[in-house]
């Protein structure tokens, strides 16, 4: 029931929690997507009040950008004040890679072109006076769906977001796993067809340069170019197309199939590497429930270890759209507490 606050829902259950969050501590959560900003005011309970979510709008650049995340955070801490909830301690902030996590600054997020060397921190700490600290947007993902979502009580578990782009995240043995710079846990970024479609991070073949939502469409669109009888339209969205094959459009079912298929020999490839109690999968594709859901899980079980197969559990997301927002609290939180 928690997710009711953030969206304005007033509930006897919404207005307990903010009595409650007035006794909490809480954190301002700063999330930068590629497609929307979101901000919301997270208590140590994992409650967001007064979120926010605006287009992103790239093309503007960082110049305009941040100042208007920086000013949807304050809306977020208008509304939170409002509902009685504590003053925030400090800003977590969430955003693509690759970044710096450590030195507080955006190295240059694949998703915003023309963001180089960002101190976003620095200029977070400036901007609302309070101890801040910054992780990769699918990290605090697995992060928040580990004590909050889909993979509570699990030691180890893998995150998967399958939207834009396909991000990952891992908590082994009940720790966050963040890697050497704070970009640990790319699980799109696997060679799933060798010499395959160009990536954006570089390389070619990539699992994100098939599977994510951006791909689907991609794929969607070159069939459709090609002359072949479909009820699909160019440009082709990921849902349009599992849409189209779920009503039986055989152009539509072939790109969804071989979508999945790629999907579940990854995860396969992940499952036995890693051995987790849990697989989640969030992230825009995954609405799609399971169509997609439903085959991954064949697969894996399929052709996992069998100690692997035999552990593992692959879930949905629980957090929905409030995911980052919510791992960015915890982030922040996190930080408070140690100092
Ligand atoms: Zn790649």
């Amino acid at each position: 029931m928690w997710y009711r606050c953030h969206i304005g829902i007033h509930t006897d259950a919404a207005d307990d929690r903010a009595e409650k969050g007035s006794a909490m501590q809480s954190v301002l959560a700063l999330d930068i997507g590629g497609t929307k900003l979101a901000t919301g005011v997270v208590t140590s309970d994992g409650s967001v009040h007064g979120f926010t979510a605006v287009p992103t709008r790239r093309d503007e650049g960082p110049d305009v950008i941040i100042p208007r995340l920086f000013e949807l955070g304050r809306q977020s801490m208008r509304a939170a004040e409002q509902a009685g909830v504590s003053a925030p301690e400090g800003v977590g902030i969430s955003c693509g890679g690759p970044l710096d996590a450590a030195a507080g600054v955006l190295v240059n997020p694949l998703h915003l072109p023309g963001w180089i060397d960002v101190p976003i921190v620095e200029l977070a700490q400036r901007e609302f006076e309070l101890p801040a600290a910054l992780e990769n947007d699918a990290t605090l993902a697995a992060l928040a769906e580990h004590r909050h979502g889909a993979a509570v009580g699990e030691r180890s578990m893998i995150y998967l977001t399958i939207s834009t782009g396909i991000g990952g995240g891992a908590v082994l043995d009940d720790r966050l796993y963040r890697g050497a710079a704070g970009n640990g846990g790319e699980f799109g970024h696997i060679t799933v067809v060798r010499g395959g479609r160009p990536c954006l991070c570089g390389r070619n073949g990539c699992l994100e340069a098939y599977a994510s939502g951006t791909f689907i469409g991609v794929r969607a669109d070159e069939a459709i170019a090609s002359g072949r009888a479909t009820s699909l339209t160019s440009p082709a969205t990921a849902e349009q197309v599992a849409r189209a094959a779920a009503s039986g459009d055989a152009l539509a079912s072939e790109i969804w199939d071989e979508t999945v298929e790629l999907l579940g020999q990854a995860i396969t490839d992940f499952v036995n590497i890693i051995e987790p109690d849990v697989v989640v999968l969030g992230g825009g594709v995954t609405r799609s429930g399971a169509q997609l859901l439903d085959p991954i899980r064949r697969i894996v079980l399929a052709g996992a270890m069998r100690p692997a197969a035999a552990a593992v559990r692959v879930e949905l997301a629980a957090l929905g759209d409030t995911v980052c927002v919510v791992g960015a609290g915890d982030l922040a939180l996190d930080l408070l507490a140690v100092h």
